[in-house]
């Protein structure tokens, strides 16, 4: 039979018409479309085998090649699979079929027929991709089983040839006839054998089936010879059986996947069957990230489908908060040309998702229990993503549910950090309420006034020294049924009838001093709101209390930090009367509140509460000569 000119259809001729004039900003992938082809093709043949030993007449040995071949300037992918008839490459060729594709074609007319970058690049285009970098493709198939072979032949410009062909065995053969550009001119040179090593690597590393390509080497006398080597590994570890893989086996594949230098300090191969099928492999890398906080900071996971690879750092899976995990996630039942929008809105995606991060935070769990000083490790690096995740779901008691008993915090009691299980398992009796204080670290919060009431009681208190702390325990506001209580927060106090007795105490003294409260808030300004006496303090002056809700002064030098001014703590200065200053206060009082030595005796308190919680005075120099003045007196 000669040569026969035939007509794509048209929505096949308007998609190559597209895919041939557009600048495809990844021409690459050509590569993984074609050999995504001949897997699938070896796949099916395989597949019809199990039942007709015959139809592999001998050769069971599926394999794929990629030849280039500078001279004739083309690149030739062929397969042993099950090959296409005449008709089959008019229907699978000719005529789109394709679900993704179909997809492009609709998102096309919404588009009103703008085709940008973007668009065309989020979408895969199988087969027809051959034409971003061939000026003319040929494909000479011969279906298993059959005798005849058949050639096909197109430019892409809405019509293609079929013609009888010969072909030795089964199997399909493309050749790519690669444009000036891609064969030594401005673009990628695709005839280059050490170029196509690397994209085979990068885009089909776990092709079951091997992919060979041909290597020029000498033999011993010099000569110039050809190897054949099998350029992918091949078998995709997390398809093999957990109990075959050995731990150096995962250690090496997640350092080589994920360009770790370390082994990972937690892995997890997870696997799934049923409605929605998946394998995940998931890491927690040794170290975080030096930049895992900050926007640079790349998240997501690998996403395969039948192990071939679809995209990098696929956001959707995991919540922000679990960033610092790597891994991959391997669907059956995610298309392979599918683009980012789509996977966001993904039912399956969100499913996969949510059974991943679940299996995560048992484990987790798991390690707290029984691996302690693993976990402590672990926590040192990504406590924070643990805080935050408490603080991003505010809104979703579960997931707040699952993370609080995750989080770990230093105390009073020193030694080890505790969970809020075990703070509150050692509470002693009296104590009612689970006691906060923060400050830039352990050391400075031990220090501070307030402490020293709840040392004498012999309550614990925890210790929050990173900014996060005090944001994610606001969120969680109780752990079981016990309330989470600062206590620089003005409705502080404690439970214990001694305490009570204190306070109505001081409060009675209060109100006999009313005016000298009123006349040293006066006297320090706009920046308080209150000042009050406190039964709070034991040895120190004076302290700085916050409002029952709003930022804390931690917060608010937290949101300074991010150029925030807007976000300010309500400060109450709350004085001990019992203190021997507050004595000289009165005494200072009594002589006038217009007196000069008032009004900078208030100053100097307000500075000391201002210090206590580390935030510097807004004129330190004058702060110096006051504290000298004073010193001369002496
Ligand atoms: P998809 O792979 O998503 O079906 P493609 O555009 O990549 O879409 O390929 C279209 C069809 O052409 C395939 O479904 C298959 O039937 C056929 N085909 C492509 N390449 C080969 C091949 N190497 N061997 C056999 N059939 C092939
Ligand atoms: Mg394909």
């Amino acid at each position: 039979m000669s040569a026969e000119t035939l007509q794509f259809q048209a929505e096949t001729k308007r998609l190559l018409d597209l895919v041939v004039n557009s600048i495809y900003t990844n021409k690459e992938i050509f590569l993984r479309e074609l050999i995504s082809n001949a897997s699938d093709a070896c796949d099916k043949l395989h597949f019809e085998s199990l039942t007709n030993r015959e139809i592999l007449n001998g050769d069971e040995n599926f394999e794929i090649f990629v030849v280039p071949d500078k001279d004739s300037k083309t690149v030739t992918v062929s397969d042993n699979g099950i090959g296409m008839t005449r008709e089959e490459v008019i229907e699978n060729i000719g005529t789109i079929a394709k679900s993704g594709t179909r997809a492009f074609l609709e998102k096309l007319k919404e588009n009103e027929g703008k085709v940008d970058e973007e668009l065309i690049g989020q979408f895969g285009v199988g087969f027809y991709a051959a034409f971003i970098v061939a000026e003319k493709v040929e494909i000479i198939t011969k279906k298993a089983g059959e005798n005849s072979a058949v050639k096909w032949t197109s430019e892409g410009a809405g019509e293609y040839t079929l013609e009888e062909a010969e072909k030795d065995s089964r199997g399909t053969t493309i050749v790519l006839h690669l444009k000036p550009e891609f064969c030594g001119g401005e673009e990628v040179d695709f005839t280059n054998t050490y170029e196509l090593e690397s994209l085979v690597k990068k885009y089909s590393d776990y092709i079951r089936y091997p992919i060979k390509m041909n290597f020029e080497t000498e033999d011993k006398d010099k000569n110039k010879v050809i190897e054949v080597r099998t350029v992918n590994s091949m078998q995709p570890l997390w398809t093999r059986n957990k109990n075959d893989i050995k731990p150096e086996e995962y250690e090496e594949f997640f350092k080589h996947q994920f360009h770790e230098w370390e082994k990972p300090l937690e892995f997890f191969h997870l696997k799934a069957e049923g409605t929605f099928e998946y394998t995940a492999l998931l890491c927690v890398p040794k170290h975080a990230a030096y930049n895992l906080y900050y926007s640079d900071y790349e998240p997501g996971l690998q996403l395969y489908s039948r192990h071939v690879f679809i995209m990098n750092k696929c956001k959707d899976f995991l919540p922000d908060y679990l960033r610092f995990i790597k891994g991959l996630v391997d669907s059956p039942d995610l298309p392979l040309n599918i683009s980012r929008e789509i996977l966001q809105q993904s039912a399956q995606v969100k499913k996969i998702g949510k059974a991943l991060e679940k299996n995560i935070l048992n484990r987790f769990a798991k390690i707290l229990k029984n691996e302690r000083d693993k976990y402590e490790e672990f926590w040192q690096e990504y406590g924070k993503s643990l805080k935050i995740g408490v603080y991003n779901n505010a809104y979703d008691e579960k997931a707040k549910d699952d993370l609080k008993d995750l989080l770990l915090f230093p105390t009073s009691k020193g030694g080890k950090p505790a969970t809020l299980a075990e703070y509150v398992e050692r509470m002693p009796e009296g104590q009612t309420k689970i006691y906060t204080a923060s400050g830039k670290d352990s050391a400075t919060i031990e220090q501070m006034p307030q402490m020293e009431i709840l040392k004498d009681k012999g309550f614990e208190v925890i210790y929050l020294t990173d900014p996060i702390d005090e944001f994610a325990l606001e969120v969680l506001q109780k752990y079981n049924d016990k309330e989470i209580q600062s206590i620089s927060r003005e409705d502080f106090e404690t439970d214990d009838e001694e305490s009570k007795k204190a306070k109505a105490e001081v409060e009675e003294l209060a109100k006999s001093q009313e005016d000298l409260l009123k006349d040293v808030k006066e006297a320090i300004g706009g920046e308080i709101s209150e000042v009050r006496l406190t039964s709070r303090l034991k040895s120190g002056a004076v302290c700085l209390a916050t409002g029952k809700t709003g930022p804390s002064l931690n917060m608010e030098k937290t949101f300074a930090a991010m150029n925030n001014n807007f976000f300010k703590a309500t400060r109450i200065l709350e004085l001990n009367p019992n203190h021997e200053l507050f004595k000289k206060l009165s005494g200072l009082h009594a002589l006038g509140k217009d007196k000069p030595e008032f009004k900078e005796f208030c100053g100097l308190l307000y500075t000391q509460a201002l210090l206590i919680e580390g935030i510097m005075p807004d004129n330190p120099v004058d702060l110096a000569n006051k504290i000298a003045a004073l010193m001369a007196k002496i």
